[in-house]
């Protein structure tokens, strides 16, 4: 356990499936643990190690529940690994306290707890009961939230038993606020208010709001990763997709967008995710990332050393992502070429097909003497 997660925890391509492989089944109750006492939570909070073990698995057990292809423990535990990731490389975690830093770690762990598969329009459209109860608003969001936080009510999962009432209310706000913005409906306000907030000359960047950001970047991050994650959590996504689609034609509701199996083009929507969605999202998050950093690093910068406006040297980060991003959609490009010549020559061979049978029929009434037309059952209408 030690050799497969110590090492490599910290990196951004981090291979949450070999850890499952390696014979960790629970990948939200080993990473969970080892995330929490690296940050030395578990200290500060005075977390008993029994009752967090006890929690993670009631965690990792939620995640199972609906035995989803993509939306599982796998998931929860790699958005936690990727959180760290930027948490601990841009310098943020300076930035923040303590009980921020605990409550950003349990958000990534708790995001999609009991995730049912489906997606929150399924929930509206097939009027789910879940749906009945947050009245078609942030259906899933919602009941990850509540009902993570009913696991820590009981004694045996209570982590949060050592914190102070202010603590607590801290912490349950910014839980809250973090899986909440987890909704993909909010996406571009988001992004676009975070960026507006960080073209200012000085920057007072809202804790919540950022961290809110950097789980939701995290959250969507797999085309940023190896082509080698990102593929095979591709593959997960759509096929849990295409299980909704299978539910939607049997309840007689439209096909959600990339839910039908017969007629989803992958290549060409994993490059517009990419390219709309992830970049944007990535480069917002690493402007926070050195914003914060070089807000936390350096003393506060008096008013009077700033003339005409000028930023104090700015902390640049690491991003691994890049690279990965432009080489997935290199990949995904050539595959969308493949396909599309593909999809042509199985159109023209059909074309083919029909046009030699149809010379075949033609063929066949001029021989028995008969006019071609007459074969033909539009003529004789
Ligand atoms: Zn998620």
């Amino acid at each position: 356990m030690g050799m497969v997660v110590g090492e490599c925890l910290d990196d951004w391509s981090f291979d949450v499936f070999a850890l499952a492989e390696a014979g960790t089944c629970q990948p939200v109750k080993y990473l969970g643990y080892d995330l929490l006492n690296r940050y030395g939570t578990i200290h500060k909070f005075k977390i008993p190690p029994a009752t967090l073990e006890t929690f993670l698995s009631r965690i990792e057990e939620g995640y199972c529940r609906f035995r989803n292809p993509y939306h599982n423990n796998l998931h929860a535990a790699d958005v936690a690994q990727t959180v760290h990731h930027i948490l601990c490389q841009t310098g943020m975690m300076h930035w923040l306290t303590d009980l921020e830093i605990f409550a950003t770690l349990l958000a990534a762990l708790i995001h999609d707890y009991e995730h049912t598969g489906t997606t929150n329009n399924f929930h509206v459209m097939s009027g789910s009961d879940t749906a009945m109860l947050y009245n078609d608003r942030a259906v899933l969001e919602n009941h990850h939230i509540s009902a993570a936080f009913r696991v820590l009510k009981e004694d045996d999962c209570n982590v949060l038993q050592n914190l102070s009432k202010e603590e607590f209310r801290e912490l349950r706000s910014l839980i809250i606020d973090m899986v909440l913005a987890t909704d993909m409906s909010f996406h571009f306000q988001q992004l676009k208010n975070m960026r507006n907030l960080l073209t200012l000359a000085e920057p007072q960047v809202d804790k919540s709001k950022a961290l809110s950001l950097v789980l939701h970047c995290c959250d969507i991050s797999h085309p940023a990763k190896r082509w080698d994650i990102h593929h095979k959590w591709t593959m997960l996504l759509l096929e849990e997709f295409f299980r909704q689609g299978d539910l939607e034609q049997e309840l007689g509701l439209p096909f959600s967008p990339l839910c039908d199996r017969n007629n989803t083009l992958v290549a060409e929507s994993q490059i517009g995710f990419i390219e709309f969605i992830v970049e944007p999202s990535m480069a917002v998050c690493a402007d926070i990332g050195e914003t914060t950093a070089t807000t936390a690093d350096k003393p506060p910068t008096k008013p009077k050393d700033v003339k005409n406006g000028a930023k104090p040297d700015r902390f640049e980060i690491k991003k691994p992502w890049i690279t990965c991003l432009a080489e997935n959609k290199k990949i995904w490009k050539e595959q969308a070429q493949r396909d599309a010549e593909a999809r042509a020559a199985a159109a023209a061979e059909a074309a083919a097909i029909e046009a030699a049978a149809a010379a075949q029929e033609q063929q066949q009434s001029t021989d028995d003497g008969s006019a071609p037309e007459a074969t033909t059952s539009e003529v004789k209408d």
